[in-house]
C-alpha cells in the first residue's frame, strides 16, 4: 500500500507539540516525541511525515518546551563550531583558573543551552519537558 504523507507547517507542528506535552508532561526521546506528534496531527484523511531534527528545532524555539540533553563523551581534539543540537553558532568561553596559568575552554550555545568542555559532549538522547509557567 502506498501512503501519501503531508508535510505539516511549523504552526501545525507547534500546536500538536503543545497538546502532546500538556498530555504527557515529559517525553523521553526524540523518536517518541515524533511518534506522538505525528499521531496528534493525523486525521482520517491525512497522514503526516515529520523530520525529527526539524521537530527538535521547532521545540527549541517554542517557549513551552524545556530540553534536556543526555550525552556521551566525544573526541577532545574535535573542533566544534556549530551546536550539534540546534546548529546555532557555538560561543567560545574561556575560563581562567584562580592560579593563573591554566585555561579551560568551553563552548556554549546561547540558543538551546548546550555546552561542552574539552571532552566533547555528543548528544545521545533528548528529553522534552513541558516548561512550567512562571
Ligand atoms: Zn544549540
Amino acid at each position: 500500500m502506498f501512503m501519501n504523507y503531508h508535510i505539516p507547517t511549523d504552526e501545525q507542528i507547534k500546536s500538536a507539540l503543545k497538546k502532546v506535552l500538556k498530555k504527557y508532561r515529559t517525553v523521553n526521546s526524540q523518536y517518541k516525541l515524533k511518534e506522538l506528534v505525528t499521531k496528534e496531527l493525523k486525521t482520517k484523511k491525512e497522514n503526516f511525515g515529520i523530520n525529527p531534527s526539524r521537530l527538535r528545532k521547532i521545540a527549541i524555539n517554542s517557549d513551552f518546551v524545556k530540553l534536556e540533553i543526555h550525552s556521551r563523551e566525544g573526541d577532545p581534539k574535535k573542533l566544534m563550531n556549530r551546536c550539534p543540537v540546534c546548529n546555532w553558532n557555538l560561543k567560545r568561553v574561556k575560563n581562567l583558573t584562580i592560579w593563573g596559568g591554566e585555561v579551560t575552554i568551553e563552548y556554549k550555545c546561547n540558543k538551546c543551552g548546550y555546552w561542552t568542555g574539552k571532552k566533547k559532549r555528543i548528544p545521545k538522547r533528548y528529553v522534552f519537558h513541558l516548561k512550567k509557567k512562571k
